[in-house]
């Protein structure tokens, strides 16, 4: 049997007045979701647990079988995953924003969007004179060493490395994702707990590090924000996930332009397939990323398309480009996977997003999302499109939502 996984990052939402009181997914032209709602099953699953943030991280964990509140450890380290860095066990992972911080306040947690070339020489400086190797706080004769690793654009990622022995974080150090925080006085929200003292003092070190850098110089006088500081948060240790083909007996791949995603997937034992074309936002290759999950699938059992575009509109407000993304999805991704997988023998399709990203308050939100199944073995319960009220109505649940991949590979 084939499995293709198509993850539309955030689909699930709300009815819209701008589309006439139409859920996206209602609202969009998506005849190959719905004929898999017609062959298959339509019901809905919670991947975000209560006491967790509703995001990525979580939510693929859950989508992918994993029980987000026994795994998860923070977003730092799936990242990492992503960018090829190896955790020891007691090695820490800790996100690493380049920031624009103006009269105390966070003016933007991306620091202008700062490209990838301006954020890789800003992080090396930052490793320069703040990474490397120290004296233990607590032991004699022990070294620590402190990591700035360069990601993309404004992410970047410190690895704290102990040798073995315990670090000064523990999970009950408290942190604050900037996003959340825009114009907010970041003094409310520094690091705190355990550990949260050296964060503080990193940050504040990198003031003085990065002020009158060339890049941050050049930045000002084109008219630019400069990345005034680092700011640590997502910190944890690396996941114990047992592997994807240990638990079901099949091989997987993930195709996604996030580095987050990517990294559940490298966790688990996935393989990562980079696919040009495939990105982080609106301007996504649907064409060839379906094409590259329909080959992949000659040699791969599972393999997941993760698509990014819809949680971006949302965040960006924009009901159009929601609608856009998921007809695309539909048209240039489902529709030939339901069209040629079955020339590959036993089939099955699931389509899931993540978690909820309502336009109403372009966030992230808790809640059910809803999921198709169709293909071989599964029987048609007569529903005739996939969307939000059709899910809602749905006698088929999944809550907690990581139990939906046994019944999908079931
Ligand atoms: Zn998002």
């Amino acid at each position: 049997m084939k499995y293709a996984i198509i993850i539309p990052d955030g689909c699930a939402d709300e009815p819209q007045e701008s589309l006439g009181g139409k859920t996206p997914l209602q609202a969009a032209r998506t005849p190959n979701m719905d004929r898999l709602a017609q062959m298959g099953v339509v019901g809905r699953a919670n991947n975000v647990p209560p006491g967790l943030t509703p995001a990525s991280d979580v939510a693929t964990l859950s989508l992918f079988g994993y029980d987000p509140s026994k795994v998860y450890t923070g977003r730092s380290p799936l990242e990492a995953a992503a960018m090829g860095i190896k955790l020891g066990g007691t090695d820490w992972a800790i996100r690493c924003n380049l920031v624009n911080v103006e009269d105390g306040l966070m003016r933007d947690f991306t620091a202008g969007h700062i490209s990838s070339e301006e954020g890789r020489e800003l992080i090396a400086q930052v490793n320069e004179v703040i990474g490397g190797e120290y004296d233990s706080p607590d032991l004699v004769n022990v070294k620590v060493r402190m990591e700035f690793h360069p990601g993309v654009g404004y992410r970047h990622c410190l690895v704290y490395r102990t040798s073995g022995l315990p670090a000064p974080f523990e999970d009950t150090t408290k942190t604050q994702p900037p996003h959340d925080i825009p114009d907010q006085p970041v003094a409310d929200y520094l690091p705190s707990g355990p550990g949260g003292d050296l964060m503080r003092a990193l940050m504040e070190h990198s003031k003085q590090v990065l002020a009158d850098h060339p890049v941050n110089q050049q930045r000002r006088a084109a008219g630019k924000r400069p990345a005034t500081q680092i700011w640590l948060w997502g910190q944890g240790r690396a996941p114990q996930l047992v592997p994807f083909v240990n638990l079901h007996r099949k091989h997987g791949a993930i195709i996604s332009g996030v580095d987050l995603v990517r990294g559940v997937g490298i966790l688990i034992g996935w393989k990562r397939l980079d696919v040009p074309g495939v990105t982080d936002y609106l301007d996504n290759d649907y064409a060839a990323q379906g094409q590259a999950t329909l080959d992949a699938l000659k040699s791969y059992d599972v393999v997941c398309a993760h698509v990014e575009a819809p949680d971006e509109a949302s965040h960006e407000g924009r009901a159009d480009e929601k609608v856009k993304a998921l007809e695309r999805i539909d048209e240039q991704i489902v529709g030939p996977l339901l069209e040629k997988m079955p020339y590959l023998g036993d089939w099955r399709i699931l389509v899931s997003p993540d978690h909820r990203t309502p336009l109403r308050t372009r966030a992230h939100a808790h809640g059910a999302v809803p999921f198709v199944i169709a293909g071989t073995g599964i029987q048609s319960k007569g529903q005739a499109t996939y969307d939000e009220v059709v899910a809602a109505a749905s006698d088929l649940a999944f809550d907690p939502g990581h139990q939906l991949m046994r019944f999908f590979l079931g």
